[in-house]
């Protein structure tokens, strides 16, 4: 008979397992895979983004959206600092970049993120069930009982669903919290993919695949309306565009059958008008070049073609030569590359799930379910999730943590 068991081996259900060990808890991981820890080992691509510099708890869980505030006690009791001073006083040495994102410090990245938690779940006498996926979980005159894996049967008093969302299946995640939760009586909010890359057939962008783009703004127009903006990093694929801002754009709600647009602005800080009066100087005091050569000062070189191109302004135009007209229409290509019939990934390439296991029926003071004594959550199976940046795995941290300590508890008592 265990005390808890944890159902999934990600980020949330080993920190989940091991602080329910901690806590003195008799405790088993059933995780479907062969190992622990697949989508944490693809994490920012292998390097790991643990958590980030963002101190108040407030701010921090208002970037969730809506749903934030159901985190603020999970995060409260487990901040970014803390999460930092757990890893680093387990020898892990962490890093600080542009100073807001936390990673690992030596090369190994998210490898010795998932050995880190490994030890700790060991060291606190955490057992593995590997290769095993849970089925069902069991219950009995209101009491949790047991969890099914195939033809096998095990006792608990507690389990933890830490299944993560649908999004990478390949990592193991692919949505069976959802049907464990939903036959105890939870509700799933639809599960969206989110942090996706974005697709586009336009010619215009094939030649620039690899160029990356650093803080840029980016605008998404669906149906002719202007839906969001996100500022950020942006990469050129070979089928669009992606990374940090195109992430986390597709965040918002919209229509994705609809005529989508992504405009990509090059001068953030700058108002159009103002682009546009610094060209007529520029074009002014070398009235002798090629405009062409004007615009390279402005972009990087890979770029300039195809603001000619997007703009239809004659490249070779001669500066003393260049029309108002032509000018606006230079600065408003600069100030929105247009990737035009943009579609958007699934959850095959979805950073994280948006929607599940709805928080109405979970308490954000313990994890807890209020449907069933017993039952606890930790993670993306919940219905919660957050830009880039270190917030999702913060937050797997953070509730992980409390739904270990608090089933340890529960389960003490029973
Ligand atoms: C490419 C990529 C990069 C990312 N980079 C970052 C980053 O740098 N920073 C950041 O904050 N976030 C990042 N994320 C998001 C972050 O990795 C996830 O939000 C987080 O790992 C989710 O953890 P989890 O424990 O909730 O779920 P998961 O990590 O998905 O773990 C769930 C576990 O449950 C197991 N499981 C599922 N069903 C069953 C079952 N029936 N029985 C037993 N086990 C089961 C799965 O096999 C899996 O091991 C990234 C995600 C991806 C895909």
């Amino acid at each position: 008979m265990y005390d808890v068991i944890v159902i999934g081996g990600g980020a949330a259900g080993l920190m989940a397992a091991g602080f329910a060990a901690k806590e003195g808890a008799k405790v088993l991981v059933a995780e479907k895979m062969v190992t622990c820890g697949r989508k944490l080992l693809i994490s920012g691509s292998g390097r790991c983004n643990i958590t980030n510099t963002l101190k108040d708890t407030k701010q921090f869980v208002s970037k969730f959206g809506k749903n934030g505030k159901f985190l603020y006690q999970a995060v409260n009791s487990f901040t970014t600092s803390d999460v930092v001073t757990f890893f680093n006083s387990k020898g892990l040495k962490t890093t600080v970049e542009k100073g807001f994102k936390v990673f690992p410090a030596g090369e190994a990245g998210s490898a010795d993120v998932l050995r880190v938690l490994m030890n700790f779940c060991v060291s606190n006498g955490v057992e593995f069930l590997p290769s095993s996926p849970v089925t069902a979980v069991n219950v009995s005159d209101g009491h949790i009982v047991s969890i099914t894996i195939g033809s096998r049967e095990i006792k608990c008093r507690a389990v933890v669903i830490a299944c993560g969302g649908k999004s990478y299946p390949a990592t193991g995640s692919s949505g069976d919290g959802y049907t464990l939760a939903a036959a105890l009586g939870h509700t799933i909010v639809e599960p969206r993919p989110v942090l996706v890359p974005a697709y586009s057939d336009d010619e215009w962008i094939k030649e620039l695949r690899g160029v990356s783009l650093r803080d840029i703004r980016l605008t998404l127009v669906s149906g002719g309306k202007k839906i969001a903006e996100a500022d950020g990093d942006l990469v050129f694929t070979d089928r669009g565009v992606s990374g940090p801002a195109v992430y986390d754009i597709t965040r918002y709600e919209f229509d994705r059958r609809a005529e989508n647009r992504l405009l990509i602005d090059l001068f953030p800080a700058k108002r159009v008008e103002e682009l546009d009066a610094e060209l007529e100087q520029a074009a002014r005091i070398n009235n002798k070049k090629q405009i062409k050569n004007i615009i390279d000062e402005y972009v990087m070189s890979s770029l300039v073609p195809f603001v000619f191109q997007l703009s239809g302004v004659d490249a070779v135009l001669k500066a003393s030569n260049l029309s108002k007209k032509d000018r606006n229409r230079l600065a408003a290509v600069m100030k929105g590359l247009p990737l035009t019939g943009v579609t958007f990934g699934g959850f095959e390439r979805a950073v994280v799930t948006a929607g599940g296991v709805s928080l109405k029926k979970i308490d954000g003071r313990t994890m807890s379910s209020v449907v069933l004594e017993g039952l606890y959550f930790a993670g993306e199976v919940m219905d919660i999730d957050a830009p880039t940046g270190g917030y999702n795995l913060q937050m797997c941290w953070s509730t992980g943590r409390l739904a270990g300590i608090s089933c340890a508890e529960y389960a003490k008592k029973r």
